[in-house]
């Protein structure tokens, strides 16, 4: 295993940089609750040397062809999938997740979207309006200085779907990762600056809330990319508007699955799975709603409590295991609230609900039945290992109650009949949606919810437009008629 003690706390200017003045955070690794690492939150005088160094180095590279930036972005991804065991276990001791897991899904994740906008950055242009004899073309401009800041639950990914598209389009990053995941961006950031980037284009600064506050209401950066809860998003929007900065919203989400009775049965309970248990239920995009139709209700609850049982709980660097710990004591406690909640509000608990094993922040895989949508679990995000299985008769009923929340990140339809998965996933009000499977999220689709889930996308062409902007220029092809 590697060692996950990082060089420093920071990395700015191109290097590793200490600054022990800032307030000590503590690395604990979910699995045992043991203290791994340590980094201090930053100074002012880091923030400061992050961003100078930002600003200083952004003009040249935007000055470079698109294609020479490319080339240094799927460099850093060749690297990344060539380091992948490394990067999965660093992943593994930041976030607690398993190995099987992080094996297949952070690293490779990270490099597919170094790999994919490196490819569309030569390609990044304006275009030519023909006007009769005038003309005007529009010309494609990187925004200047990006913050990115980070959730807990996908270091590495994050870092990299904000990093990306960022570099391809000639910004600079500072990026601001969870306070409790501080590892994963420092490799990034090494491993970039090793596949030929210029210093000062992609800075890692440590902090709690307020590193990110200071970063987001600084005059010398131009647009905040955030994914986070939707309470901290509705902060950083605001702080954002207040500088009038572009911005990027990636919150949290109570999204509905919503599983007919003529789907597969064992189809089904793998998209209840996978939408509900990987990476321990810390998942925003999460169908923590699974509306089931009362003709498949038994077959499915059955099957589902069987499966479930069968999770294998233990150390996440076993590639055997395939449940891990919750990121946090924190964490795990508020779940147990939640589950608390559940059981009081009168929803019948089918399995889990328990913590296990005596070291580290195990919570089995927990699903409930019998709920409705006015208890607590069918209305907030949990953030944990927690299915809520609500029941239903009526497609259009579904849809009403599918749609009753403020957050619409994700949604999802298990049936067999074609036009109608086609219709209900039209009539959710989500985002990112799946028919017939759940929670595939690759580069090339783009992510993002609708109301209080966020603002703008990620990934995909579309994320360029949230990198950059346009500049229109008009251009006059014969004598200007002026009326005096
Ligand atoms: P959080 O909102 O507590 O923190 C997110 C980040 O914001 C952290 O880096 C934190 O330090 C920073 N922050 C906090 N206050 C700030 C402020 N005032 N100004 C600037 N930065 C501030 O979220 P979390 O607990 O780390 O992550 C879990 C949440 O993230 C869940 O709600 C989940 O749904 C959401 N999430 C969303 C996505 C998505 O893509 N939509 C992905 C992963 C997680």
């Amino acid at each position: 295993m590697i060692d996950p003690k990082p060089s420093a706390s920071h990395f700015i200017n191109g290097a590793y940089m200490e600054d022990t003045g800032g307030a000590p955070i503590e690395v604990i690794y979910a699995a045992t609750g043991e203290k791994i690492a340590q980094v201090h939150s930053a100074t002012p005088a880091v923030v400061e040397a992050a961003l100078t160094s930002a600003r200083a180095a952004q003009p040249a590279w935007a000055a470079m062809t698109g294609t020479e930036r490319g080339r240094i972005l799927r460099r850093a991804a060749d690297i990344m999938r060539d380091r992948n065991r490394e990067l999965s276990e660093l992943e593994t001791y930041d976030t607690g997740k398993p190995l099987q897991e992080t094996l297949v899904a952070d690293a490779t994740s990270a490099a597919d979207a170094l790999e994919y906008f490196g490819g569309l950055a030569g390609s990044l242009t304006g275009e030519h309006i023909p006007l009769g004899g005038d003309f005007a073309y529009t010309v494609r401009q990187p925004l200047g200085v990006c913050v990115g800041i980070g959730a807990w639950n996908y270091p590495t990914q994050i870092s990299c779907w904000k990093g990306a598209p960022a570099l391809a389009c000639g910004n600079a990053m500072v990026f601001k990762p969870s306070e409790t995941t501080p590892l994963c961006a420092l490799k990034v950031a090494e491993i970039l600056h090793e596949a030929g980037l210029p210093a000062g284009l992609y800075n890692v600064v440590q902090g709690y809330g307020d590193v990110g506050a200071a970063l987001v209401g600084d005059p010398r950066v131009d647009k905040v990319s955030l994914t986070g809860s939707a309470p901290t998003g509705k902060k950083v929007y605001a702080a954002a508007a207040a500088g009038m900065k572009h911005v990027t919203m990636e919150l949290g989400g109570k999204s509905p699955l919503v599983i007919f009775d003529d789907a597969d049965v064992d189809n089904a309970v793998s998209g209840a799975i996978l939408a509900n248990f990987y990476s321990s239920g810390q998942v925003c995009s999460n169908g923590t709603r699974v509306f089931v139709q009362s003709g498949i209700k038994g077959a499915f609850l059955a099957r589902l409590k069987e499966r479930t049982e069968a999770a294998v709980l233990g150390d996440p660097m076993n590639e055997a295991t395939n449940f891990g710990p919750m990121v946090t004591e924190a964490q795990l406690q508020i779940v147990e609230g939640f589950i608390a909640k559940g059981i009081e509000e009168g929803a019948t608990l089918l399995t889990g609900g328990t913590r296990a094993g005596s070291l580290g922040w195990f919570l089995r895989p927990t699903v409930f039945a019998d709920v409705t949508d006015g208890m607590t679990i069918a209305r907030e995000e949990i953030f944990g290992p927690v299915m809520s299985v609500l029941d239903f008769e009526d497609e259009a009923d579904v849809v009403a109650r599918a749609n009753d929340t403020e957050l619409g990140l994700s949604a999802g339809v298990f049936t067999n009949d074609l036009t109608r998965a086609h219709r209900v996933i039209g009539a959710l009000d989500a985002g990112s949606c799946w028919i017939n499977t759940y929670n595939l999220a690759p580069v090339e689709v783009p992510f993002g919810g609708v109301k209080g889930s966020g603002v703008g996308r990620e990934n995909a062409k579309v994320a360029i437009e949230h990198y950059s902007q346009v500049k229109s220029v008009y251009v006059g092809m014969s004598a200007v008629e002026a009326p005096f």
